[in-house]
């Protein structure tokens, strides 16, 4: 073994250095630094759009993987004066669009392919509504249901001045996801202006109104939701009223979905949260479930319904169903048995390539994410454009404007050339963030 000379590191074997990096331990297989399920249903769900609108191969490999990420290690103190590490994300997919946006999660699955696969959807969602951004995403993980209220204010304070150095009211604006709200919202914003020397509202959207929040941006996720709804079941020249609907998911999105089409007339025959699900084929009283929740934190015990498993839920009849849990709930396993008419996906990346497969064979339509979800980050845009001009606009006015851009997004990939809707929804988002990125050209 001879020396690598005043370096002090050792060359390996006769041939140097290029025996050894040419040794397959050593190479990198491109994109495995993301590889997750995630980031696997998100990069097939684009290069199925980027195929069928021809997107040129540069612009191609420039969209597939995301341009920034950060991954950070930190501690924070327990309850108990014990220390412990924790691991956290912030990706940032395209550049070219303007500041990039996304949520920040708390779970024990988040990982740099899981949140490169959301930051990838944001970008696409941002880009089909119009909005001047491109897509983030970031977390933390650890299962925030065994932490203290005191554990996660550290843990998301640590966690924002860890990703401080990208982040930015110009740069990269936060918002809320799975288990993240007003509360934690208030503690990034907090900590990012302490740092600044001045308060630094448009920091994160998804505040509380009184530290610069907007009306309506708590349900805006689950009524962008149902606009789209309303404008798809025109199309189809379907009546809302009486039709069954089934909703996976109790929480932020899901609630809101019940709810409202409930008030339209439609009836919710089945819905699940984390603890089971809840079957009544002649409609769940919303009204009493969400008190039932309120009171239990869960929707397990509910007497208007007949308890049945989370998974049947997914293949109960109805006419809608919106899966508004969490991701891959929809899959190969499954896809064959759904009984529903409609799928429409509340929550990011609930079926998998395989299901919408099977779905499309099927004649299943499905309303996909990026579109039917969009309304969150759409009505995130009025905080922070409200923020940045000082103004503060009306209920009246928020939802209004979120109605006209779901019905608008809704009709242009209704409106859109053959294939299935999902593929209809990513094309015409892809082509907006292609034309721009060609535009830019490539610097120096
Ligand atoms: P949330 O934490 O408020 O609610 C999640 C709900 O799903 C809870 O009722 C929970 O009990 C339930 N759940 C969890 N695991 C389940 C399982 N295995 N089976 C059935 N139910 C289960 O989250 P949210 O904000 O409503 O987000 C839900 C989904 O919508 C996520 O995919 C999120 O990324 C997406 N989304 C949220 C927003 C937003 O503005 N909050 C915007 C766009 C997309």
């Amino acid at each position: 073994m001879s020396s690598g000379g005043d370096t002090g590191i050792e060359r390996r074997g006769s041939g140097g250095w290029d025996d050894v990096l040419a040794h397959e331990a050593y190479s990198v297989t491109p994109g495995s630094e993301w590889r997750s399920e995630l980031y696997r249903v998100a990069s097939a769900q684009f290069r199925r759009a980027a195929d069928a609108i021809g997107l040129p191969d540069d612009i191609r490999e420039r969209l597939e993987e995301p341009r920034r990420s950060l991954v950070v290690n930190f501690p924070v103190r327990r309850d108990n004066g014990d220390v412990q590490e924790f691991t956290g994300y912030r990706v940032q997919h395209t550049l070219v669009m303007g500041p990039t946006k996304g949520g920040i999660r708390l779970a024990p699955g988040v990982s740099l392919g899981e949140c490169a696969a959301l930051a990838m959807w944001m970008t696409y969602k941002c880009a089909l509504l119009g909005l001047p951004f491109g897509g983030a995403k970031g977390g933390v993980r650890c299962d925030p249901n065994r932490l203290s209220a005191g554990e996660i204010e550290r843990l998301m304070r640590r966690y924002t001045a860890e990703i401080g150095p990208i982040i930015g009211p110009d740069r990269d604006i936060g918002a809320p996801d799975m288990a993240t709200g007003e509360r934690e919202m208030s503690w990034i914003m907090d900590t990012y202006s302490q740092g600044a020397g001045q308060a630094v509202p448009e920091i994160v959207t998804g505040k509380p109104a009184v530290l610069g929040g907007t009306e309506g941006r708590r349900t805006a996720t689950g009524l962008g939701i149902v606009f789209s709804i309303e404008t798809v079941l025109e199309h189809l020249d379907w009546e809302i009223a009486g039709k069954k609907v089934v909703v996976q998911g109790v929480g932020n999105v899901g609630a809101t979905v019940a709810l409202e089409l409930e008030r339209r007339g439609a009836k919710i025959v089945g819905l699940a949260d984390v603890t089971g699900g809840l079957h009544n084929d002649d409609g769940i009283d919303i009204g009493a479930l969400l008190t039932h929740q309120a009171e239990n934190r869960f929707i397990r015990g509910f007497d208007g319904a007949d308890e049945i498993s989370k998974t049947d839920v997914l293949v109960a009849p109805c006419d809608i169903l919106v899966p508004a849990a969490l991701e891959c709930q929809i899959t190969d396993q499954n896809a064959g048995k759904l009984a529903t008419k409609l799928v429409v996906e509340g929550a990011n990346g609930p079926t998998t390539p395989e299901a919408d497969e099977i779905l499309a064979q099927r004649g299943i339509p499905v309303v996909p994410d990026i579109l039917a979800n969009s309304g969150g980050v759409t009505v995130s845009y009025y905080e922070w454009a409200q923020g940045v001009q000082r103004e503060s606009w009306s209920a009246e006015d928020v939802t209004a404007r979120l109605e006209k851009a779901m019905n608008v997004a809704t009709g242009r990939v209704l409106a859109a050339d053959g294939g299935d809707w999902r593929t209809a929804a990513l094309s015409i988002a892809i082509e907006r963030v292609a034309q721009a990125s060609a535009l830019r050209a490539i610097y120096p």
